[in-house]
């Protein structure tokens, strides 16, 4: 048996940021993941400046392409405007694991399979045992399923379904493009142009609405793909995109149950007007590792729910 005192299922965002913060609070701790990093995780990348300032990141330091943005390039159906902003984009790909291994903590492949509670600890697989639980496994992590689930099932009309591809590209337009409600989708789809010439476009609704007008969102995937190639902004490319799910900010139910601690999109914090879920799950990973270090409340009250103030510059 493998014995620590925070097991972190989930490598990703939140389980990275919480191992870094007890990390340098001499907490022993070990991320476990299903698969080796760097991993692919479909995500646009679109990450906020208090996503820089949470994770007193050094933009010079960052060893990967960041592109910072001046503005964003909006329409609202027909409305078309520029969104004057500060925003960054990365590759989740390189993100990620960069943010793994300045974590600096032992990290083990191993998929989650089940949780047992015994004489207070925390025993997975038979194989690990710990004093706290951190579910950072996302949408569907092992640790929401088992130990909060039942009591605290997720809300259906937050579910958002997303479809996106990055690739290699060389694009002509270096503005970030969003197109919010377009053809009927009750959410948006963006074209964000990446460093090192690389694309991410994709689109992404709510499953609810989608499923209740008999609409699909392989339909608003191909009115993306006709729109790219008419706009001369992506042309002749065989997309082969991939698909993902999370949920948007629900009243928060149970966040923690005895020592064990939910973060990021396990618990659903994705925000509700943008579905911005990278700093939602980089905080709360943080939160997490604070109140299991303190013993103080695990509470997420100052995760914002909503990301247009950062994208006005309200708050950023
Ligand atoms: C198409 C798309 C585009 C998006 N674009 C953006 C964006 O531009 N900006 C933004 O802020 N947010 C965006 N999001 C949301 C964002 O990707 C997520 O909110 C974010 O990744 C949450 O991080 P996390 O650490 O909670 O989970 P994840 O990043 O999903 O990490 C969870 C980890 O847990 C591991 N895991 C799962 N199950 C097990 C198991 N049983 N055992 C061991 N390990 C397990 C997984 O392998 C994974 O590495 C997007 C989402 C989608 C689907």
């Amino acid at each position: 048996m493998i014995e620590t005192d925070v097991l972190i299922v989930g490598g990703g965002p939140a389980g990275s940021s919480c191992a870094r913060k007890l990390k340098e609070k001499g907490m022993a701790c070990i991320v476990l993941d299903q698969v080796a990093f760097p991993r692919f995780k479909p995500c646009a990348g679109w990450i906020t400046p208090e996503v820089i300032r949470d994770l007193q990141l050094d933009l010079a330091e960052y060893p990967h392409g960041l592109t910072s943005f001046s503005k964003f390039n909006v329409a609202v159906g027909a409305l078309q405007f520029k969104m004057p902003t500060r925003q960054y984009a990365i590759r989740r790909i390189e993100f990620d694991a960069w943010l793994l291994q300045r974590a600096g903590v032992a990290f083990h492949i191993h998929k989650v399979k089940e949780i047992q509670e015994e004489n207070g600890r925390y025993v997975v697989d038979g194989e690990y045992s710990a004093r706290y639980l951190v579910g950072a496994g996302g949408t569907h992590c092992p640790v929401y399923q088992t130990l909060f689930k039942p009591a605290n099932p997720k809300i259906k009309s937050a579910l958002i379904v997303a479809q996106e591809d990055e690739f290699e590209y060389k694009y002509a337009d270096e503005r970030c493009h969003l197109w919010f409600f377009q053809n009927h989708l009750p959410g948006y789809a963006w074209y964000v142009p990446k460093a090192n010439g690389v694309v991410n476009v994709g689109v992404g609704g709510k499953a609810e609405s989608l499923k209740s007008k008999g609409d699909s969102l392989k339909n608003h995937w191909n009115f993306l793909v006709k729109k790219l190639e008419e706009s001369g902004l992506v042309q002749g490319y065989d997309f082969k995109p991939s698909g993902h799910s999370y949920y948007l900010r629900q009243p928060l139910g149970q966040t923690r149950k005895g020592n064990a601690l939910l973060a990021g999109d396990a618990l659903g914090l994705a925000t509700l007007d943008m579905g911005e879920g990278i700093g939602p799950a980089i905080r709360s990973g943080m939160l997490a590792a604070e109140a299991i270090l303190s013993g103080a409340e695990y509470t997420l009250g100052s995760i914002p729910r909503y990301s247009m103030p950062s994208l006005l510059r309200l708050r950023g």
